[in-house]
């Protein structure tokens, strides 16, 4: 039960299931669920169909934890994985958390620049990667010597010693293990995983979050919540590289349901999979909540099985909410309408039945910075705009960001929240921790309230971060890329909204003097040297100044008022 305690503190009590309390690590507590559920489906590949059993998992992570034990990566190693979504990847990271090392997932669209800079903020010992980035991850490797081993999941054919999974899966010694005695993990200290993220400021560093963030954060899952358990089927196509997709990868497990999942969006494969695996629960991000609201192939395919949209990762709009409930209103009905032509007599039942099933959507609201479990939508905490109530373990509180005075509900200011699942600190970076985490309290850089029922809604972020698609942009990155043109003089970058993807990157360039530069030559320059989310969708505009605060900081309210006023010099 929620309760306001001395000083406007929100908490919702303590988190009362202690599953996983009596494990020795996070791969312990994997390997011991995998063996539990037996010969019980919990993987579909969506697109090849393969189905894996818990018992194929267990077999594979065991193998693979002792090929990792073989090249001596322990508690404390980093091993990096750069691939799409596919059963190779949860068995790299479930055998890494099984020898207590820190996983590193890269995102795969990352150009040369990023692989570079996220691969020297974790320093991984051994990459994993898929056929998509393997080149490049061995290309990069090659200039950073702290990578000892490049593993290719599937096939390489380049000319550097790359290993196969194939065929340290098969060596022999490794073969014929069929126990991995996973050692004692420190749990408060030992990093599980390292993923990017900007923070509040500046450019993206490494969020190490523990064996017991993730730990507690499954306990607090397991606790009767929205997400089912059981053997029931769960559609992602959320890229496990991110936070949002590993975090969700990580709690199916522990659920015990089937995961069917997708390598990337494509419009056919993804409701083909809702309609062919009778998919009951979909984690969505607010692009796929826009699609399945407007896209015409909806109609096409039977997605009546879907109770449960999960979305979470950027805000969701209240229209494209109450569009995905008539849309599925009116499909639910065409259903009927179709059967009750062919069996006239069930058609009151079958009406009936179906008006239930319109999907609930359920929002949820975290940062990489706190494993994400922080608010999600419930059975009573569902106001439209909302992103629901504080989970178990958790405190909150909002703070006026002129005094930093605690404010009381239904006052707008920054979310801070406190538990333990707020990670330890950014991987070798004081500085910024100590920014962002403050006597134990996570400062979000997002601004909202909570109203007298507690329930919390976001309405602006403070922070400089633009979210594409879900995606983290931060601007300051593609600023300092901007400024190593050598036809820019200075750049500052914003976000402008957008419908479907949430917000595009703008950027404000300053030329320098008596140059030829044009918008197309700022887009490709960005575009060639930065991941597909980070391109200039928004555009380019010419300026003759950045504003900027007398010690330099770039006030990108001003540059924001500028667009909204068409008369101007723009
Ligand atoms: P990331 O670390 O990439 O997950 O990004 C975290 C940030 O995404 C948060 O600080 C918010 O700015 C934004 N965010 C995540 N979920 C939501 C949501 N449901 N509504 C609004 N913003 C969200």
């Amino acid at each position: 039960m929620t309760a306001l305690l001395p000083g406007n503190i929100v908490y919702a009590g303590p988190i009362t299931c202690t599953e996983t309390h009596a494990y020795k690590s996070l791969g312990h507590y994997i390997l011991e669920k995998y063996k539990s559920f037996g010969n019980q489906t919990v993987m579909i590949d969506a697109v090849t169909g393969q189905e894996y059993t818990a018992k194929y998992m267990y077999d594979s992570v065991v193998r693979m934890a002792h090929v990792l034990k073989h090249f001596g990566v322990k508690s404390g190693d980093v091993v990096g994985l750069s691939s799409e979504n596919s059963i190779r990847f949860a068995i790299v990271l479930y055998a890494s958390f099984a020898v207590n090392a820190s996983v590193a997932p890269l995102n795969v669209t990352y150009s040369e620049r990023e692989v570079h800079h996220a691969i020297n903020l974790s320093k991984p010992k051994v990459i994993f990667a898929s056929k998509l980035t393997v080149d490049l991850v061995a290309k990069v490797a090659k200039k950073n010597g702290f990578v000892k081993t490049i593993v290719a999941l599937e096939t390489y054919n380049g000319n550097e010693h790359i290993y196969t999974f194939e065929e340290l899966m098969s060596s022999a010694n490794i073969k014929s293990e069929d126990y991995f005695d996973t050692p004692v993990a420190d749990k408060n200290e030992d990093v599980a995983l390292i993923v990017c993220s900007s923070g509040t400021t500046g450019l993206p560093k490494g969020v190490q979050l523990t064996q017991y963030n993730i730990l507690s954060t499954l306990d607090s899952n397991l606790e009767p919540t929205a997400i089912p358990m059981g053997e029931i089927t769960l559609l992602t196509v959320i890229p496990w590289f991110h936070a949002f997709g590993c975090l969700t990868l990580i709690t199916t497990t522990a659920l015990g349901t089937t995961l069917v999942y997708l390598p990337k969006f494509e419009e056919n494969l993804f409701l083909g999979a809702i309609e062919k695996y009778r998919v009951l629960m979909a984690f969505m991000v607010p692009p796929l909540m826009v699609f399945l609201a407007k896209h015409p192939l909806v109609d096409k395919y039977d997605l009546s099985s879907l109770m449960v949209l999960l979305c979470g990762a950027a805000p969701l709009s209240k229209e494209t909410q109450d569009l995905i409930t008539e849309r599925y209103v009116l499909n639910i009905l065409n259903l009927i309408y179709i059967y009750a032509c062919k069996h006239m007599k069930i058609f009151h039942i079958w009406y009936f039945d179906c008006r239930i099933g319109v999907p609930i959507i359920r929002q949820g609201y975290g940062l990489s910075e706190s494993t994400l479990s922080l608010l999600v939508q419930n059975d009573t905490a569902c106001k439209a705009g909302s992103v629901g109530t504080l989970k178990l373990g958790i405190y909150a509180k909002v703070i006026d960001t002129e005094t930093g005075k605690t404010l009381g509900p239904n006052q707008r200011g920054e979310l801070c929240f406190k538990g333990d699942c707020i990670m330890k600190g950014y991987i070798g970076d004081a500085k910024s921790t100590q920014t962002v985490i403050q006597d134990g309290w996570l400062h979000t850089g997002d601004i909202g309230y909570y109203d007298d029922d507690f329930e919390f809604f976001i309405v602006d972020r403070i922070k400089e971060l633009i979210k594409y698609k879900g995606f983290q942009v931060p601007p300051a990155e593609i600023e300092s890329l901007l400024l190593t043109h050598p036809k820019i003089k200075d750049a500052a970058v914003i976000g402008i909204p957008d419908e479907e993807a949430g917000e595009l990157p703008l950027a404000f360039v300053v030329k320098q003097a008596n140059v030829v530069l044009s918008e197309d030559d700022v887009v490709k320059f960005v575009s060639e040297n930065a991941s597909p989310a980070k391109r200039l969708r928004g555009g380019v505009i010419f300026i003759d100044d950045i504003p900027k605060n007398p010690s330099g900081k770039i006030l990108r309210r001003v540059l924001r008022d500028m667009l909204k006023k068409p008369q101007s010099k723009l």
